[in-house]
């Protein structure tokens, strides 16, 4: 293991310019981050062959036992209940470096310490937390959140899966989720539902924690994804479950606010992950731009090649700059504006994939290898801009809710000191509120530019307000504020944007079937189940 990373690895941190107003011992890392973060490197170094993992599509045997005893797998878990107990910031700064490493294992320890365990801790009773989270926290068993369904992913609401109340006070839980990472390998996991009384009587939404070998529970078919080809997403059904009442998290009705649990802190953790990903695909493509020579020389002072990186660094640091701000509040005890969690995972997800694929860019044919880190992170990060809430549905839903509440843009973004100029911009941006859309597709888009507009108000003022610290977080500022400028001008359009019936849009569709057909491969595919005559 590295013994200097202590002294060497947080320069950031110890560095006044960059860290946010933080108290000493705040920016330093705990003595156990520094130890797990030491863990990961060494890991990385000696034990990790990502791409056998990527190939074989699972974890390496030794992944869990090995992340359970560095304690990666209780971050924030009380110390009563066997955990790690850490800070925001030691937990995001974990999350950073192991996503840095690699997707697969930064994905299974962020459904574990942030999709699975936050509800448990937040919404479960006395008995079930003392039950389940030492087993949780020391590793002895995986957790997950199910909330997806065959019908839907965005749209929470929609589920079908249903809880109905017995008369004996406990539940009996029907319906299939789909899409749940870890989920067959979870031995317990937190299922929401809809509600029902005895009667058949909707009561609202409701989550429970449930143990996976309870009869009724199935883990069903691996579904086989494009990327994070190592941590299984399962199709898991409920065939009347019965689960005793004292497993419901937190109250019937308040199943929304449980799931909740689960998805805000995966934001941030997301955001985290977003981090590690850039900087690691610019310190590749940093070190291919310094060693390869192009016709205008070498590759790294090619007046372009600098200004992609640069753009690149100024968006990892936008980022880090609003998760550094989100975590201080956290670590203070303070409840960011809700909103921000939303803005975070967009910015952060959204910038992370365009630095991934300029780095791939950077490294010309060898951006395609699959052996290097750029590549596979490529196919792997792609997943950030969908799950925990997919970039253009968290984006409406970020605008609808400034557009119900106005002053709450102002609220927000307000609370950054930012230069005069930012703050025109933000009060014109702040003006799109009082627009009234007058068909439904016309408020999809206000809502779309409404959130969008916040994004990066939030950016442009957040960055305008730290752009003294250093020479890179000026041009931070400044390409922030560009791009407010840039989302403005495309608001201004939008708003007013004519667009083709749907009708017209699938017909002109439907004609590409002349040029190209319509010919999907009838696949011979592969015999899974047993032979007939050999089963039971
Ligand atoms: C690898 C992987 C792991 C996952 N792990 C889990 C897990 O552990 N637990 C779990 O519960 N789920 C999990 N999911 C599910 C994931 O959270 C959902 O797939 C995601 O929320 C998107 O839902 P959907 O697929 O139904 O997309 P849809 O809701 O069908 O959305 C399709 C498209 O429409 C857009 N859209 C949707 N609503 C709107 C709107 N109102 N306005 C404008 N555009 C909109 C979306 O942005 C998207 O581009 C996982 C998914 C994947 C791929």
């Amino acid at each position: 293991m590295t013994s200097d990373l202590n002294q060497r690895a947080f320069d950031r941190t110890s560095n006044e310019e960059l860290h946010w107003n933080l108290p000493a011992e705040t920016a330093m890392p705990s003595g156990k981050a520094v130890e797990i973060l030491e863990f990961l490197r060494w890991y990385a170094r000696e034990r990790l062959d990502s791409r056998r993992m990527d190939e074989r599509r699972s974890i390496d045997l030794g992944v869990v036992p090995e992340f359970a005893d560095a304690g990666l797998l209780g971050l924030q878990v009380p110390r009563r209940y066997q955990g790690q107990e850490l800070s925001y910031r030691d937990t995001f700064r974990i999350m950073e470096q192991l996503a840095a490493i690699d997707c697969n294992l930064f994905v299974m320890t962020a459904v574990q310490n942030a999709v699975g365990i936050p509800p448990i801790m937040q919404h479960a009773s006395d008995r079930v937390k003392a039950d389940v989270l030492p087993l949780l926290a020391q590793g002895k068993s995986l957790t997950t959140s199910a909330a997806s369904e065959p019908g839907m992913g965005s749209n929470l609401r929609a589920m079908t899966t249903c809880a109905t109340r017995n008369r004996d006070g406990s539940y009996t839980i029907n319906g299939t989720k789909r899409w749940i990472s870890l989920g067959a390998a979870s031995h317990y996991l937190n299922v929401f539902t809809r509600l029902c009384d005895e009667h058949g009587e909707q009561l609202g939404y409701a989550g429970f924690v449930v143990d996976t070998t309870t009869p009724g529970f199935t883990a069903g078919p691996e579904l086989l994804t494009l990327g994070l080809k190592a941590v299984p997403q399962n199709i898991l059904t409920f065939k009347d479950m019965r689960v005793p009442a004292d497993w419901m998290l937190g109250a019937e009705g308040e199943g929304i606010t449980a799931a909740n649990a689960a998805f805000m802190l995966a934001r941030l953790v997301l955001a985290a992950g977003s981090v590690g990903a850039m900087k690691r695909s610019l310190e590749v493509a940093a070190r291919y731009a310094t060693r390869r020579t192009v016709a205008t020389g070498l590759l790294v002072d090619n007046g372009r090649t600098q200004q992609v990186l640069t753009e690149a660094v100024a968006a990892t640091q936008a980022v880090e700059t609003l998760l550094d701000h989100l975590t201080f509040q956290l670590d203070m005890g303070e409840q960011p504006p809700e909103l921000l969690y939303f803005v975070a995972k967009i910015i952060a997800s959204e910038e992370m994939f365009t630095v991934v694929d300029r780095s791939l860019q950077m490294l010309g044919a060898r951006g395609f290898l699959d052996t290097n880190i750029v590549g596979p992170f490529f196919r792997d990060y792609r997943l950030f801009r969908i799950f925990e809430g997919a970039t253009e549905a968290i984006t409406v839903y970020v605008g609808k809710m400034i557009h119900r509440n106005p002053a709450g843009f102002g609220e927000i973004v307000h609370a950054f000191p930012a230069s005069r100029q930012v703050t025109d911009l933000v009060d014109e941006a702040a003006s799109f509120t009082a627009l009234r859309a007058v068909t439904e597709q016309e408020q999809h888009i206000l809502y779309n530019v409404l959130g969008d507009l916040l994004c990066w108000s939030v950016m442009a003022a957040l960055t305008s307000s730290t752009a003294t610290r250093s020479e890179m977080h000026a041009y931070t500022a400044q390409w922030c504020e560009h791009k407010l400028r840039q989302r403005l001008t495309e608001a201004r359009r939008d708003v007013g944007l004519e667009l083709p019936s749907v009708s017209t849009l699938l017909s002109h569709i439907a004609g590409y079937e002349e040029t190209i057909g319509d010919v999907d491969q009838r696949r011979p595919d592969e015999e899974h189940c047993v032979d007939p005559l050999l089963m039971r």
